[in-house]
Order: structure tokens, then sequence, then C-alpha cells
């Protein structure tokens, strides 16, 4: 008979992809249930930083996502036409920070488990969970789990299922996320990760330029969500240009791609309830100011899978992994909530500051010397 633990996991995302992966390099069964009929990213592109590489590499994906991220030398921000913060990166003594496409992310995430033949079921809903350690599914079915993962994203019917007391938190702005081509916007500056503000007492608007790839730009637009023009969807391009004269082209290219987000929060008064753990944004959705929801997520889902490597029991390794881990993301989706409520970003990113401590951290189950 099998000594094999296994573990029923709800939600093919970024943190249920990275639960699976860690889970079975460390000897377990895993069956991750998604929802959706297609194994695919949502959303247009995503930052990483070198926390989340050096996890990338512990999960055996790093190589893929090089190779087709982008790598910009410098991140600045430019409030109403003036440089407010330059700072290079990806050289030698300076933070690493990747931008890609979601997909490419993704993409590369599924095939480092597909190379451990982890199953994926698709078109697999869950509705709940119990704290026994049964995922129950759409189509009737309880499977019985040495453990069940909740990483079902910010609307967690596995969280929901368990009655965790759990603080949620809107914020006034929301971000419209978009793929162009980068069209002329080549070289020099345009190479760099560019933070636009446009500060007026009519509106304040913010575009997050972003090469994410040799010829793919990703833009994160920012406007309240009480803005009715600049928040809808397609989006309107004068109204950007208006603000952002540079990026016409661009601007002019989006068509009517595109999707608004509003900034949220979620805090969980714990990360798991007898055999269920709960895992990234179920767990600590965070407005994505500082470009870590997913960071914290896949690390949260490695350190969850070392934590109960090195624990006598399920139990105690669920409390080793949320001692570990929790104080740092608390810290991390704090900060990112300021940010937000504040605006503060249009001063300029401070390079020094407390937010990027988890950048700078070298995770749970990865290598110091790990060379990016
Ligand atoms: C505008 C915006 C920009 C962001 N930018 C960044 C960034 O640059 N860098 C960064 O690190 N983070 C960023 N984030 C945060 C990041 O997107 C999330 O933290 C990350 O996607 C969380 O991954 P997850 O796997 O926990 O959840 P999700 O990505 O939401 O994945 C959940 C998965 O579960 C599936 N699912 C949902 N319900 C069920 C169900 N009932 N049963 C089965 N499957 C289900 C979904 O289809 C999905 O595949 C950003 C977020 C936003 C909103």
């Amino acid at each position: 008979m099998s000594t094999k633990k296994h573990a029923e996991i709800a939600g093919a995302g970024f943190s249920g992809i990275a639960s699976a992966i860690a889970l079975t390099q460390r000897g377990w069964s895993v069956r991750v249930h998604e929802a959706s009929p297609h194994l695919r990213a949502f959303g247009a592109g995503i930052f990483i930083w070198d926390n989340g590489l050096h996890v990338l590499d512990a999960l055996g994906a790093y190589q893929d996502v090089l190779n087709g991220a982008f790598a910009a030398p410098a991140y600045e921000t430019r409030t109403n036409g003036e440089c407010t913060s330059y700072q290079a990166i990806n050289s030698p003594g300076n933070l690493r920070l990747l931008t890609m496409t979601r997909q490419h992310l993704y993409q590369s995430m599924l095939s480092a488990a597909q190379r451990l033949g982890i199953e994926f079921v698709t078109s697999s809903e869950a509705v709940g969970a119990s704290p026994e350690g049964e995922l129950w599914l759409a189509d009737g079915s309880r499977l019985k789990a040495d453990l069940v993962i909740g990483a079902d994203g910010v609307k967690s019917k596995v969280r929901d299922a368990l009655d965790i007391p759990m603080e949620r938190e809107r914020y006034r702005d929301g971000l419209t996320r978009v793929l162009t081509p980068r069209l002329s916007l080549k070289g020099g500056k345009w190479d760099n990760v560019i933070d636009f503000w446009s500060i007026r007492p009519e509106r304040t608007l913010r575009i997050l330029y972003t090469p994410s790839g040799e010829d793919v730009l990703y833009m994160a637009m920012m406007a309240a969500l009480d803005d009715g023009e600049a928040s809808s969807i397609p989006v309107r391009p004068a109204v950007w240009v208006e603000a952002f004269p540079e990026l016409r082209p661009v601007l002019e290219a989006i068509g009517d791609t595109g999707r608004y987000d509003v900034y949220e929060k979620t805090v969980l008064q714990r990360w798991s309830s007898g055999k269920v753990a709960i895992v990234g944004d179920s767990a600590h959705a965070m407005p994505p100011t500082l470009a870590q929801g997913a960071g914290c997520a896949i690390t949260n889902a490695l350190g969850l899978a070392v934590a109960l490597e090195e624990a006598g029991s399920l139990e105690e390794g669920l409390q080793l992994w949320e001692r570990r881990e929790r104080p740092l993301t608390d810290h991390t989706q704090g900060r990112a909530s300021a940010l937000a409520a504040s605006r503060d970003l249009s001063a300029g990113m401070d390079w020094d500051d407390i937010g990027l401590k988890a950048a700078r951290h070298i995770p749970t189950g990865t290598s110091a010397t790990f060379s990016l």
C-alpha cells in the first residue's frame, strides 16, 4: 500500500501550481482542480521580483521564465513630466525585477508541473471543503485527502466554507491592464519600466509602462473607480492621451481589450483550518502597488511544503508555516495597502522602503547562492 500523502488542490493559478510542484518534489501525490475549461492565465503582464525568481528556481521554472521575460535596465517614476525617482535594476548589485506576460509565467510554471507528471482536472469547480480534509466539488463529489489546499483566488469558495474570520477592504483606485505591441517605443528610455503619473485637480491617472518582451508592452492604467471615463472598458484613448501624450501610439493601439480591477485586500484570522490550508490571494490578496501578490503567493506555497516536510505532524507543519511566512506577508500587504490609500508612489519609488523587504528576502526552501 502506498504511504504517499495526498493533497487535493482547488485552483490552478500561480499559487495552486506552485503548491502542487513543491509538494510533489517532497514526495506527495497531488491533484489540481481548475474551474475553467482551460489551463491559462488571466490578466496581461506581471512583475516578478528577486524573491519570486528564487522560488521559480526552486520549482524548476526559472530557466523557462528567463527565456521570454524582459529585464529592464532601470525603473523610473515621472510625475507631471518630472522625474521623481530613477533606479538601475537587473545589473550587478541592484535588485532583479523581470517583467513578462502572465501567460508566459503561467506556461513556464505549468510546464514545470507537467514535467513532474502532476494531474490537472479542468472544468472541476470546488464549492467548499471541510476541516476534516474533504474537498467538495460542484459535481457533488467529496474527495478525501491528507491535505486540502484552497488556492482558488480572491473569491475562494474553499476559504468561505471554513468560516475563518476575515477582513476585506476595497480601495478608491483600480487598474485597467492591457497588452499592446511596443510599436516605436523601443530602445533608450523606452526600455525602462516607467511609472507615469498625471496629477491634476480634476483627476489623477497613472500608467505603469512595462516592456514585457521584445515586442510586448504591458500597461497598468490606474484610475479611480468613480472616474467613469477613465475606468471604462473599452479604454477611451483620448482621456489617457491628454494626460500622457508621449504614449499616444500605444494608447491608440489598445482597441477593445483590457479589464479593470479595483484594488482590494483580504486578511484572514488564520491561514488554515484542520486539514485545509489557504494559499495565495484566497488568504492574502493585496493591492498591486508593490507588485508582490504573486511573489508572496508562490513564496508561501513553497514555504508550506517545506514546513510540512520539517514538522512531525500536519498540525505542527501548518503552524510552523504560518508562524514563519506570515509576518513578511502581513508586512508587505500592510505597506501595499498604505501606498494604495495614499498614492504616495507618485512622489517616486523609495528604494530603501520597508515595502521592498519582500523583494530582498530569500524565501524558505530556496538557495541563498542562487545566482540570478
Ligand atoms: C491589477 C493587478 C496587478 C497585479 N500585478 C502583480 C504583479 O505585477 N506582480 C505580482 O507578484 N502580483 C501581481 N498581482 C497579484 C497577482 O495577480 C495575484 O496575487 C496572483 O494572481 C494570485 O495567484 P493565486 O493563484 O493565488 O490566485 P489566482 O491567480 O486568482 O488563481 C486562482 C485560480 O483558481 C481558479 N478558481 C477560482 N475559483 C475556483 C473554484 N471554485 N474551483 C476551482 N478553481 C477555481 C481560477 O480560475 C484561477 O485559475 C496583481 C494583481 C492585480 C489585481
